[in-house]
């Protein structure tokens, strides 16, 4: 399995401009808490969130909340549920899936599908999510 890596700099001109199409303006809270996101390939919670970008700009709680909830809405951004918490990660937009670690909450994308061509039967599919959970390579490393 081949992880993808996110191309970060086009993922973050492409989330301006979408929040520019939403009227919605990019000011230095926001940017900050874009920062964080688009530097770690953990999935966090808001919380998480809030206190990583808070160290260099005073963002608020909520504000956190929102950027992730306009970046869920417009395909930027997508929920896992890891160990009963839900974590939010920066995504691509085009279809991927998930391998996620369950001890650090590291993320790692991967474009393979195999599900499209199956045989649904008379249901009509529209689209999917895989989340494969396990250890990453360090987190193995750690535990051995
Ligand atoms: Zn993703
Ligand atoms: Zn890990
Ligand atoms: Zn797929």
């Amino acid at each position: 399995m081949t992880a993808s890596n996110r191309d970060d700099e086009k993922l973050k001109s492409e989330i301006r401009l979408r929040f520019h199409q939403l009227g919605q303006r990019f000011t230095q809270e926001r940017e900050a808490l874009l920062a964080v996101l688009l530097t770690t390939d953990r999935a966090l919670t808001p919380q998480e969130l809030y206190e990583a970008a808070q160290k260099s700009e005073t963002v608020g709680l909520t504000t956190a909340y929102r950027i992730i909830e306009t970046l869920t809405r417009i395909g930027f951004a997508q929920v896992i549920l890891i160990n009963g918490e839900l974590r939010y990660r920066l995504c691509s937009p085009t279809h991927h899936h998930h391998m996620v670690c369950t001890q650090c909450q590291k993320v790692e994308e991967f474009a393979e599908c195999q599900l499209e061509g199956l045989d649904y039967g008379s249901f009509h599919p529209t689209s999917h999510r895989v989340e494969i959970f396990g250890l990453c390579e360090q987190c193995q490393k750690g535990s051995s």
